[in-house]
């Protein structure tokens, strides 16, 4: 069920998000409490903090669905959004974004703004709904109990259904005169600017979770969340394995013979590396704490360094002259 209302399949189609979520919430609780309680404990972290709180945390460990990264983390995240203290109705819309970053984001950190469309809170009215001086009267709809009684046909029949008031949102009161800006949903459509804190140490595929960054609710009710999955655009100069980097580097054989020493581009800039006299093809050599961060944590990965040996495919008459040497020597 899950995959049929997943909201890939139903871009923009409230019912089969709302739907999508539902599943998910019932999975959830009926699977795995545990599991909820992580996800609900690393979501709670306000804003910037998103995935800090969290260290070592990967949204590959819980693929079960095949639907990818992506998709169980969204599964998981939705099984955690209950409680927000007003009806489900009433509450703004779960957004999702994709950013890219680059390695130096990862490094240190980033701020990054993200300019979104949808609900927000009308500045107006502060998302009440109700005009400047307006009182709350009783909700005529349902008399002031915020619930009304529906029946729907189902396939048991015929069901009475008691249900949240759709004009007074459920608290059985309603303005006696509503905003002008918002007409009284106390949120409008339009364009805003989110600024995140990308952690240093993300992974490329990680989502982060901001609680309250989604679109406005309906008259003061929760805001939804905002859902960033991170792109890490690759350097071509290195390998990311985790925390660590991995790069080579081409060397003249008499470095190798002799030793020297070696600037190597690490993430953290340049850095001056010992060959030691010896060093064999296909060596890797450690440079400690040149890596990335660990997320949520102050350590580093390490650089390693694989050396490739270079032979020279034509030699001058005097170095001919003394590799010779050096071979009756050996010999
Ligand atoms: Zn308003
Ligand atoms: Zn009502």
């Amino acid at each position: 069920m899950s995959k049929e209302w997943h909201p890939d399949k139903h871009k923009g189609d409230k019912a089969a998000e709302d739907k999508f979520k539902e599943i998910n919430e019932s999975y959830e609780t009926l699977n795995d409490p545990k599991k909820k309680q992580m996800f609900d404990q690393f979501g709670s972290t306000e804003g910037y903090n998103g995935a800090q709180g969290f260290p070592g945390f990967d949204a590959s460990s819980f693929s079960s669905s095949g639907l990818g990264d992506f998709a169980d983390l969204f599964e998981n995240f939705f099984g955690g959004g209950g409680g927000r203290g007003r009806p489900a109705d009433e509450s703004g819309a779960d957004q999702q974004v994709e950013i890219t970053v680059d390695l130096q984001d990862v490094l240190n950190g980033a701020d990054k703004i993200l300019p979104l469309r949808g609900f927000q809170k009308c500045e107006t009215c502060g998302g009440e709904g109700t005009a400047k001086g307006a009182t709350l009267a009783r909700c005529d709809e349902c008399g002031g109990t915020g619930q009304v009684t529906r029946t729907t046909q189902s396939f048991f029949g015929s069901m009475q259904q008691r249900t949240v008031c759709r004009n007074c949102g459920g608290s059985g009161k309603v303005p006696t005169e509503k905003c002008k800006t918002c007409a009284g949903e106390g949120r409008t459509s339009g364009r805003r600017d989110v600024t995140i804190r990308v952690p240093a140490g993300i992974e490329d595929g990680q989502s982060l979770r901001l609680r309250g960054e989604g679109e406005a609710g309906r008259r003061g009710g929760a805001a939804g969340d905002l859902f960033v999955r991170i792109r890490v655009t690759p350097d071509p100069r290195f390998v990311r394995e985790g925390a660590d980097i991995r790069s080579a580097i081409t060397i003249p054989v008499t470095d190798a013979i002799l030793g020297s020493e070696q600037s190597v581009e690490t993430v953290q800039g340049p850095v001056t590396m010992k060959i030691t006299e010896g060093t064999q093809p296909g060596d890797t050599l450690r440079i400690k704490g040149k890596g990335l961060p660990v997320l949520g944590t102050g350590r580093h990965g390490d650089h390693y360094v694989q050396v490739t040996i270079e032979i020279p495919k034509k030699l001058s008459r005097a170095e001919r002259q003394w590799v010779e040497e050096w071979k009756n020597i050996a010999s």
